[in-house]
C-alpha cells in the first residue's frame, strides 16, 4: 500500500524544483536547481531540453530520497512554465534543438504578417489568444523553418512537439506523448471549446498535427513513471500550466475569484466558471482546468517583466545584491523622487500588447540613486497590475480582492503598494508556493485522496495575511498620472 505523500515537479523559468507535500498541503522537502538561460541574440531566449530533464530527474530523485523512498509517494503532480516549445524525435527521444522559451520574441514578424493578413479576430475567437510571439504555434513553425533537424524529423513523421510538461511526461513515462488542456490552451492550436487540436489553426500556423501530443485532463490516472526511475512506477495524477496551477493552489474555485502571481513575469487569472471568456480589452481567454472532459475557464492578463526586472537590477546593473534588498531600499525614502520605470525589457504584454516596445527609466535627476530606482521598480509592479485591473473591469470581470503569490510576493513593501494602488485588499498566503501547491492539489484529487477539487483545494491551502489599502488618494493619482505618461512614451 503506497504512502499518501505527493511529489510535485515545479518546472519554472529560472529553476526546476521537486517538492514533497503531505495530503494536508504541508511541504516536507524540496530540492532545487537553477536552469541556464541562453540569450543567443536580442529577444531570443532558449533553454536546453536535455538539461531540463536531467536536472528535473535529479531533483525528483533527491526529493523522493528525502521523503523516505518511492513507496511513500502516492502520486506525482507536474506544473510548468507554459508556451515554451520543445522539439524531439519520437524515434530516439532526443531533443532536436534548444527549447524556445515563452519570453522569446523572434517570431514577432511572423505574428505581424498574420495580423496584417487579417487572421487575428478569427484566432482570438477560437483560442482566446492573440497573435503574439509569446504563444507556442509560431515558435513551432520557426523551428521547422530554421532548424534542419526539426525539419528532417517533420518530413520523416517522427517529430514530436510539446510544451514542458509534455517533454517531462515523455521522459518520465518512457514515451507517452500527452499535454493537459491548460497547457494546450496556450499554443494557439487548441480551440477553447474543442476537445483537441484544430486542423484549420494547424494549417494557418504550419504546424503538422501529427507532431502534437494527445490532450488530456488536469487530474486523474494520466500516466505512470518508468519503474527504473524511482524504484517503482509512480502514478502521475496532476498536470497543469503554472498559472492555472497557482489559481487552483490559491483556491480560486468560484467565478470572480482572482489571483496574481509575481515570478519572472506577472500573471493575473480570474475564474470565469464554465463561461467561455471573450475579452474586448485584449485580455486572454484560457482553460483553467479540465476534469472528466469538462472545462472551466479563466480570463488572464500576462505581464512579461516582473521579478526579472529585479534580477536585472541585481545581475546586469549590479545596484542591489539581493532581490529582497529592494523592500528595504523602497522603504528608506518617502517616494521615488519622480523616477518611473516602464519594465518593457521584452516588450509589453497585456493589456498593451506591444512586442516592439522597450523599457525606460524616466524622471532621473542627480538626486536619483539606487533607492529611487529600486522603489520605482517595485512601484512598476503595481502600475502594471493597475492597468490589468482596469481591463478586467472593462470586461465586466472587476476584482473585489486579489490573492497574490510567487517569489516576488514575499516582498511586503510591494504587497502593501499593490493594495494601495489597486485600492483593494491584497491577500497573501503564508505559504506562497501556490503554483506547486496547485499541482499537489490536482495530484491528490487525481489519485483519489479527496473526493472533489473543492475539498482538496480548501484542505490544502493554509492561512493568509491581508494587506489593506492605506494610501492617500492624491498620492495614488499622482503615481498613476506619472505612469501613464511614461508608458505612452515608450
Ligand atoms: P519563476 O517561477 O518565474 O522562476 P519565482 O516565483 O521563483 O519565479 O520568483 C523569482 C523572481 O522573483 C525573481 O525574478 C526574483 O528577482 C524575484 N524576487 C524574489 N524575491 C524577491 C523579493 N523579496 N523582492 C523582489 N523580487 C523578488
Amino acid at each position: 500500500m503506497p504512502g499518501d505523500l505527493i511529489l510535485v515537479l515545479d518546472e519554472g523559468t529560472t529553476s526546476t524544483r521537486a517538492m514533497i507535500f503531505t495530503a494536508a498541503g504541508l511541504q516536507l522537502a524540496v530540492a532545487q536547481r537553477e536552469l541556464i538561460q541562453h540569450y543567443p541574440a536580442p529577444g531570443h531566449v532558449e533553454h536546453d531540453p536535455a538539461e531540463i530533464w536531467d536536472k528535473t530527474l535529479g531533483v525528483a530523485q533527491d526529493a523522493v530520497r528525502q521523503a523516505g523512498g518511492a513507496e511513500r509517494i502516492a502520486a506525482i503532480g507536474i506544473t510548468n512554465q507554459r508556451e515554451t516549445v520543445v522539439a524531439w524525435d519520437k524515434a530516439g527521444g532526443q531533443p532536436l534543438s534548444r527549447a524556445l522559451v515563452w519570453q522569446d520574441r523572434r517570431t514577432a514578424a511572423q505574428c505581424g504578417q498574420l495580423r496584417a493578413a487579417g487572421h487575428e479576430d478569427a484566432v482570438r475567437e477560437k483560442t482566446g489568444l492573440l497573435l503574439d510571439p509569446y504563444f507556442s504555434a509560431t515558435k513551432m513553425r520557426w523551428l521547422i523553418d530554421n532548424e534542419p533537424q526539426v525539419a528532417a524529423a517533420a518530413a520523416k513523421g517522427t517529430l514530436a512537439f510539446g510544451t514542458i510538461e509534455s517533454w517531462l511526461l515523455y521522459n518520465l513515462t518512457g514515451g507517452a506523448h500527452l499535454s493537459d488542456a491548460s497547457n494546450a490552451s496556450r499554443t494557439l492550436l487548441l480551440p477553447l471549446e474543442g476537445a483537441s487540436w484544430d486542423a484549420g489553426l494547424c494549417d494557418l500556423f504550419g504546424v503538422p498535427s501529427r507532431a502534437l501530443p494527445e490532450v488530456c485532463d488536469n487530474a486523474g490516472p494520466i500516466a505512470s513513471t518508468s519503474p527504473d526511475l524511482f524504484g517503482r512506477a509512480i502514478p502521475i495524477c496532476g498536470l497543469a500550466g503554472d498559472q492555472q496551477s497557482a489559481t487552483i493552489g490559491q483556491a480560486c474555485l468560484n467565478p470572480g475569484d482572482c489571483k496574481a502571481t509575481y515570478g519572472t513575469g506577472a500573471f493575473v487569472l480570474s475564474n470565469m466558471g464554465s463561461t467561455v471568456p471573450r475579452s474586448a480589452n485584449r485580455l486572454l481567454g484560457t482553460v483553467l482546468r479540465q476534469l472528466g472532459g469538462q472545462r472551466h475557464y479563466a480570463l488572464e492578463g500576462s505581464v512579461f517583466v516582473a521579478g526579472s526586472l529585479i534580477q536585472w537590477l541585481r545581475d546586469t546593473l549590479g545596484i542591489i545584491s539581493s532581490a529582497d534588498e529592494t523592500a528595504r531600499l523602497a522603504a528608506s525614502i518617502p517616494d521615488s523622487g519622480g523616477v518611473t520605470i516602464v519594465p518593457a525589457l521584452s516588450g509589453l504584454g497585456a493589456p498593451h500588447w506591444r512586442p516592439e516596445a522597450r523599457g525606460a527609466i524616466a524622471g532621473l535627476s542627480f538626486n536619483s540613486g539606487k533607492a529611487q530606482i529600486a522603489r520605482a521598480a517595485l512601484e512598476a509592479m503595481s502600475h502594471q497590475t493597475h492597468d490589468l485591473a482596469r481591463a478586467f473591469e472593462a470586461d465586466d470581470a472587476g476584482w473585489t480582492s486579489l490573492r497574490i503569490d510567487g517569489g516576488m510576493s514575499a516582498n511586503d513593501w510591494m504587497a502593501q503598494d499593490l493594495a494601495d494602488i489597486l485600492r483593494l485588499p491584497v491577500e497573501r498566503p503564508d505559504y506562497v508556493e501556490t503554483t506547486a501547491l496547485g499541482a499537489a492539489v490536482l495530484a491528490a484529487l487525481g489519485v483519489g485522496l479527496y473526493p472533489d477539487l473543492e475539498s482538496a483545494a480548501r484542505s490544502m491551502r493554509g492561512p493568509a495575511r491581508i494587506f489593506e489599502p492605506m494610501m492617500e488618494d492624491g498620492d495614488r493619482r499622482e503615481r498613476l498620472t506619472r505612469w501613464q505618461a511614461a508608458i505612452a512614451s515608450v
